[in-house]
């Protein structure tokens, strides 16, 4: 049977377009997802032009499974993130680290004809991942790339609660990163431009908060251990390297602006021994930890809600792109 699905894709101006996509019923291993909500991410900006459906933080309702699907059933509540199918047979597949298999299908490179920017999308199941139950699906968009993407820098490069983290900008990841870090028993110190965002820092878990605009220097007392960048613009460095710790380890989080290249100073990454890390979402055992973690430990995405239509999309999408979302976007289906 074929299923007809209303899209919203990138187009050549800066507006949306409306379209539909048709494929076949779901077979094998693959859901049919009926979508409900769907966050708007910092690197959905990335493709505004480009001749794809858009959005990669969906969450829906299973409506129809393929045959040999045995992990969900119709009316679940379930979500995905960036990725789409890893292969399962490679290295990377082999010692967990699925995000970078050699076969991965991932968002922006395939599956172009669907996203969560739509009403329904078909699935592999492997890399769909149920909802909590304590958890509202609004609340669980957010989660399945911008709460992944800073989840994984805990989980895969051994944060611990005796360290001392700095969190550069508070938006959609930097929101989730102070409570992530607070939660688990970090000290968490935030860096934002102004002191407008002080109190909400504070709120969200902070231990210390530091404005950054026209500074030359923080008057900090101990050093840093690791440093997650979560802003598309990168910081100053040589504001930050002066504040980590010997074998500190920076993580750049997003696709930096503009080039998308990273110039360092590298003196003081030599003679302090600093990394800077990238990192690629999470792989699924990670994600599933984190959605875990977030519903027993009741934590949420601040949120503002934008109706799922070409209209919403714009000004969702018009919104973050002039920084002015509190602090992630999600589209809300309306019945
Ligand atoms: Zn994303
Ligand atoms: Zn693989």
């Amino acid at each position: 049977m074929t299923i007809e699905f209303t899209v919203f894709k990138g187009s050549a101006n800066d507006g949306i377009l409306q379209s539909k996509t048709y494929r076949d019923g779901p077979t094998s291993t693959q859901v049919l997802v009926k979508i409900t909500h769907s966050g708007i991410c910092g690197s959905d900006e990335h493709f505004k032009h480009a001749d794809m459906v858009l959005g990669h933080e969906g969450v829906g309702t299973v409506e129809q499974v393929g045959e040999k699907v045995s992990q969900f059933k119709v009316g679940d509540i379930v979500g995905w993130g960036l990725l789409h199918k890893a292969c399962g047979h490679c290295e990377q597949c082999e010692v967990g680290h699925d995000q970078y298999c050699a076969n991965v299908e991932h968002y922006g490179a395939h599956n172009l004809d669907q996203g969560s920017f739509g009403s329904h999308a078909i699935w592999d199941a492997s890399f769909l991942f149920k909802v909590p139950e304590s958890m509202a699906p609004e609340d669980a968009a957010p989660l399945m790339c911008g709460g992944a993407t800073v989840y994984n820098i805990i989980a895969s490069y051994n944060i611990r609660p005796t360290d001392r983290v700095g969190v550069v900008g508070i938006g959609g990841l930097g929101h989730l990163a102070i409570q992530f870090l607070a939660k688990m028993g970090a000290s968490v110190i935030v860096f934002s431009s102004t002191e407008s965002k002080r109190d909400e820092a504070m709120r969200l878990g902070a231990t210390e908060f530091y404005a950054t605009k026209g500074v030359e220097s923080f008057n900090m007392g101990a050093k840093l251990d690791h440093l997650l960048i979560t802003t598309a613009a990168l910081p100053e460095w040589n504001l930050f390297m002066p504040v980590m710790k010997p074998r500190g380890k920076i993580y750049p989080l997003s696709m930096p602006s503009g080039s998308g290249m990273i110039n360092l100073p590298f003196a003081p990454m030599f003679f302090g021994g600093l990394t800077v890390q990238a990192s690629l979402v999470a792989a699924r055992s990670v994600q599933r930890n984190m959605l875990d973690f977030a519903a027993r430990h009741e934590i949420k995405p601040i949120i503002e809600r934008f109706p799922l239509t070409k209209a919403g999309v714009e000004e969702g999408m018009e919104k973050l792109r002039a920084g002015k979302m509190r602090y992630r976007g999600v589209l809300v289906m309306e019945e």
